[in-house]
């Protein structure tokens, strides 16, 4: 296969791993920075160009596209779409995932289980907003925020509604969550490819802290997950309409709980903690999946 990588930095684990699999099994690869893409849009010969030169034709291309380029690599991403390209993850599942409360909402419908959220866009209605949530602690968090970056535990009542009102004032987009403090500051990150949870592994807070992130100095170990907890991972990215996620999940005293689902999951602390050779898995799942323009979407909304 011809495979495009999308990836602002050749030199990621990630994006690293994935080419290296990809060459190891046979295919060729080429790294592509989404910035310096540009596209014409028209029916008959969409094409994206770098500098002045168009690009050659792809079979599959594997979007790792960062939070802070969103509309503009996802853009690109559904230019490969309409060039039949085939997707890894489709350009509309990417655009829902990296919206927590959207998500949220997607998997609610679908009876997933999450911790109880709450949405509101007046100060007025922060008092029973609160309450909603089954008041402190709480958890507030932006919707575009990653890395743990703009994710705020408030412990009182008091400080919840400085808190939020403060968000409101930077118009900032926010929702706010239940605590679930059973799960001692660990979460499980599940990685999914196709209908199967590949790899999993239990993300433990520092002390003092409650967010598990590695980038905010969390430690990861092999997870074994409960049948329960597979197939929540599972239903989660299908709902999402991802083939390859990481799903973030809590152990609540009601079983699991999706946090949220990530489309360009980090491959560095998941094949380190478990051993699991995820990039091989995923150009696998290529292998098998690719055809010329099978996407859900064809670039659709
Ligand atoms: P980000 O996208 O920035 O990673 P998350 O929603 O995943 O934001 O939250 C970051 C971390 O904070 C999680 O990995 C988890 O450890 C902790 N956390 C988030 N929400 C809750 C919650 N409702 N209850 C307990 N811990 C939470
Ligand atoms: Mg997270």
């Amino acid at each position: 296969m011809r495979i495009a990588i999308l990836s602002r930095n050749a030199d990621l684990y990630s994006t690293r791993r994935l080419k290296e699999a990809a060459i190891e099994r046979g295919h060729e690869v080429r790294i592509i920075d989404v910035l310096k893409c540009y596209m014409n849009i028209n029916i008959q010969n969409p094409s994206i160009h770098v500098k002045g030169v168009e690009l050659p034709a792809f079979d599959v291309v594997i979007p790792r596209i960062g939070a802070s380029v969103t509309t503009y690599g996802t853009a690109v991403l559904r230019q490969f779409e309409m060039m039949g390209v085939y997707p890894l993850n489709e350009s509309v599942a990417i655009t829902r995932s990296r919206d927590k409360l959207r998500s949220l909402q997607l998997l609610s419908r679908k009876g997933i289980g999450l911790p109880v959220t709450g949405y509101a866009n007046k100060p007025s209605d922060i008092p029973d907003l609160i309450d909603m949530v089954g008041g402190p602690p709480l958890v507030v968090k932006l919707l575009e925020g990653t890395q743990g970056i703009g994710v705020v535990m408030a412990e009182t009542r008091k400080a919840a509604e400085s808190v939020i009102e403060a968000f409101m004032g930077l118009k900032a987009d926010i929702m706010v969550q239940e605590y679930i403090s059973e799960s001692g500051g660990a979460d499980i990150r599940c990685l999914v490819i196709g209908d199967k949870v590949v790899a999993a592994m239990q993300r433990q807070a520092q002390p003092g802290e409650f967010r598990s992130n590695l980038h905010r100095g969390g430690t990861a170990t092999l997870a074994r997950l409960s049948p329960a907890e597979r197939s929540t991972a599972v239903r989660a990215a299908r709902t999402m309409g991802l083939n390859v996620a990481g799903v973030d999940i809590l152990r609540s005293n009601h079983g699991p709980l999706v946090m949220e689902v990530n489309s360009s999951p980090g491959l560095e602390g998941i094949e380190t903690a478990t051993g699991k050779d995820v990039a091989g898995n995923i150009i696998q799942f290529m292998e098998k999946n690719a055809r010329q323009s099978r996407t859900k979407t064809r670039g659709q909304g």
